[in-house]
């Protein structure tokens, strides 16, 4: 366990390097696939021991080791955060799917970090450009289509009713439900607020993110995503880092509320079913 999940670790930073890549490169509109990665601001193709995820940014101090041009703060917390959260997904799908299936657990873990990897990917391109590709989205709502449909052939299995990790659905017709009722309640907040509280990519981005979570737990999801990012909002007013008419990016805050409802949605519900609430 403690092996598999620093492995898990390790992979999903060096993952998250690559997702830096894919973030930087598809605003730029250059290739990702192509090319050596190479320093932004002097153009300097980067070696080996510049491309360490995390390591590297440390031990050069946090600027280019060509041009001493500061490094965006960006590289470290994507390939960090993709890292930990790729371990702490192993932590609490292994003992839910590993001994009941080595290849169950493999797909989930598949699918899990494929959802993942383009929740941060979108996420942290709002964050730069309030904007979200059609491009991820099209990636997105595909990849997790074919994962539902792939886990109809493997029945829910019975110890997946953990406490601590409520994904994927394990049922097609519940994926499609919540990104159904999602993407609608999101279209109806677009229309009566006329586009103030959100972008209409956001509304693609909960197609995707209800796939994933399904029906009902897409429910805590928006809940945790409009009070993570109303909090946030009034944190920022009162601090005056934001005026009252500058937009947010809320993509940030719908993957930080479907990551607190994949692990915690089965221990909501079940506390809500035994009257804990
Ligand atoms: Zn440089």
């Amino acid at each position: 366990m403690i092996v598999g999940t620093i492995v898990a670790f390790i992979f999903g930073c060096i993952v998250g390097s690559f997702l830096n890549v894919v973030i930087l490169r598809t605003e730029k509109k250059e290739q990702f696939l192509s090319g050596r990665s190479h320093c932004m601001h002097c153009q300097h193709t980067l070696s080996f021991w510049d491309l360490i995820p995390v390591v590297s940014y440390i031990a050069l101090g946090g600027k280019c080791r060509y041009c001493k041009a500061k490094l965006s703060a960006q590289y470290p917390i994507v390939e960090a955060l993709t890292g930990v959260l790729f371990a702490v997904g192993f932590w609490f799908a292994a003992p839910v799917f590993l001994p009941h299936s080595v290849l169950l657990f493999a797909l989930v873990m598949l699918y899990y970090m494929v959802a993942v990897s383009m929740m941060i990917v979108m996420s942290f391109y709002d964050f730069r450009t309030l904007t979200i590709p059609n491009a991820f989205i099209t990636f997105s709502v595909f990849s997790a289509l074919v994962f539902d449909f792939l886990l109809i052939f493997f029945p829910k299995p019975a110890a997946a009713a953990s406490y601590w990790f409520s994904f994927p659905s394990f049922n097609f017709f519940s994926s499609i439900e919540g990104a159904v009722i999602a993407a609608l309640f999101m279209l109806f907040l677009y229309l009566v607020t006329m586009g103030n509280s959100m972008g209409f990519g956001d509304i693609k981005l909960v197609v995707f993110l209800g796939l994933l979570l399904g029906w009902p737990n897409i429910l805590l999801m928006i809940f945790a995503s409009f009070v993570l990012g109303a909090v946030t909002g009034i944190i920022l007013l009162i601090f005056r880092l934001k005026h009252l008419q500058s937009k947010l990016p809320f993509a940030p805050f719908l993957a930080a509320g479907s990551l607190l409802t994949i692990f915690l949605a089965n221990l909501v519900f079940y506390g809500y079913l035994h009257g804990f609430f």
